[in-house]
């Protein structure tokens, strides 16, 4: 039987001998683009809406580059306001926001890190020149002042073999590796997140030069580390990223616990180590929970530290504090951060099926009922990042244990109490303070046992006799 290729590639691959695809921007994007070039200026997409393109994918901005300065670009399109202080400008059209930047070349970088001075210019290849990678310097538009007044046709610039490289699906630093590096160590991280979120390799020059110089990540802001990290966890397989940041010695920068776990013994995959069962649990996560994939990430960063005795004792409570340092020092907002220690602190969570209903409702209370969801996706990419099935018959006996509570009628937490504090204030002449508090608490808990106290005459009653035994 004659085997044939797929109609359509799946997304990122294109079929040896097709053309590429055709590169048509949207139309408010055309329309600026037309603006810029009837105003006599050069006008190009850039960066990596065209390799997304290119790569058959479907890019989620579209960024643009002229050589008309920030206030030109003020003057030409009314209601653009300045974004940076490196001349982005963002204007809308067709009721969307465009970024569209003056060429620029990067000048004096200090630390490290990003350039203290820019310097506009005139052409897109100086402008090209300066990022990252060939597949992302590349541009697709057309310069009206190299064409006095002729209509232009728009084409591609692709100064350094960027649709070569798309083409082999390798990411190539532009220049010398090493010199790029030093000038800004975020483009290590760019490559490694690169090739998990474009499932692409990096090429061997590029990769030595990160093994080479990957110390330098510790020059970052926590800040910019963050939003690679967030992408990388966004990708299909972020195991890609994940080990590419371990094999070159990010990881060890970036978290010296988490890059502890490669070479920890870890029994349950024949020939895994603990980091290589972490990988495989991030991979697990559904793509659309970016907190439990952080928390996965995370959940055991705690055992390097804890395996002394040989038990890992105390895990989970050690790796809770951890997480909280890194995320601390990724300034991640307060809310993922708390969501995220709450799961590793938690994710060791046993069940008995002995338990009574109480024993259910008691331990909604403990996880909270939003982490809920959360905890139990957590625990099926452990299992399967522990080469087992995601379920099993006590966790879905639990979950269902579990949502048969949050559907009844049933007390959980202080919210769900009949008399809140100020009833015991009024009624019993209690005053704000440690005393208010332990009787609220010790009433939630009897109320968790039996929600049939749960009325305002019972806990009254209930609380008076508190009040009574103290004396
Ligand atoms: P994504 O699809 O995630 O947006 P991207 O490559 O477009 O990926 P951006 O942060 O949007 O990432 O950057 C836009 C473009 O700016 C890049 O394609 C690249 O040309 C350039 N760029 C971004 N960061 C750097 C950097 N640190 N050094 C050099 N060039 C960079
Ligand atoms: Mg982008």
């Amino acid at each position: 039987m004659e085997i044939r290729p797929p109609a359509i590639a799946p997304p990122g691959i294109r079929r040896p001998g097709t053309r590429p695809p055709e590169i048509r921007p949207p139309d408010s994007v055309l329309a600026i683009l037309g603006r810029l070039w009837s105003a006599g200026h050069a006008g190009y997409v850039v960066g990596g809406s065209l390799r997304d393109v290119l790569m058959g994918r479907e890019p989620h901005d579209w960024d643009m580059a002229t050589d008309a300065r920030p206030d030109r670009l003020l003057e030409l399109f009314p209601g653009a306001v300045y974004e940076n202080r490196f001349g982005t400008v963002a204007i809308r059209e067709g009721g969307e926001l465009h970024e569209v930047t003056t060429f620029r070349t990067d000048h004096e970088y200090a630390d490290f890190r990003r350039p203290h001075r820019i310097e506009f210019g005139d052409r897109i290849e100086l402008d090209l020149a300066r990022r990252d990678f060939t597949i992302n310097a590349l541009a697709w538009g057309a310069d009206a002042t190299r064409h006095r007044g002729e209509p232009a046709a728009p084409g591609l610039v692709d100064p350094y073999g960027g649709t070569d490289d798309v083409e082999a699906r390798i990411i190539r630093a532009v220049g010398d590796p090493r010199a790029r590096f030093e000038e800004d160590a975020l483009r290590m991280v760019r490559a490694v997140r690169l090739a998990a979120t474009l499932g692409v390799e990096i090429e061997t020059g590029t990769l030595g030069a990160i093994e080479a110089r990957a110390k330098l990540v510790a020059h970052l802001s926590g800040e910019r580390l963050a939003a690679e990290l967030d992408k990388l966890l966004g990708a299909d397989r972020p195991s890609i990223g994940l080990r590419l940041m371990a094999s070159t010695g990010i990881l060890a920068v970036l978290s010296p616990e988490l890059a502890a776990q490669r070479g920890l013994p870890q029994n349950k995959i024949p020939g895994d180590d603990l980091w290589a069962h972490t990988v495989r649990t991030v991979d697990a996560v559904a793509i659309d929970r970016p907190v439990v994939r952080l928390a996965a990430l995370l959940h055991d960063i705690g055992k390097p530290a804890t395996m002394a005795d040989g038990h890992f004792l105390h895990h989970d409570a050690v790796g809770a504090e951890l997480a909280a340092k890194l995320l601390d020092r990724l300034r991640s907002p307060r809310p993922v951060a708390e969501r995220v220690v709450h799961l590793v602190r938690h994710h060791m969570f046993t069940y008995d099926p002995t338990w009574g209903d109480a024993g259910v409702r008691r331990f909604i209370r403990r996880i909270g009922r939003d982490a809920l969801e959360s905890l139990f996706a957590l625990r099926e990419a452990d299992n399967v990042g522990s080469g087992q099935a995601p379920g099993g018959n006590e966790l879905d006996e639990l979950r269902r244990r579990v949502r048969e509570q949050l559907e009844g009628d049933v007390v959980l937490e202080r919210s769900d109490l009949a008399i809140d504090g100020n009833d015991l204030i009024a009624e019993l002449g209690l005053a704000e303070g440690p005393t208010l508090g332990r009787v609220l608490g010790e009433l939630l808990e009897r109320a968790i046992a039996d929600p049939s106290i749960n009325d305002r005459p019972t806990l009254l009653l209930l609380a008076q006799a508190m009040l009574t035994e103290d004396r």
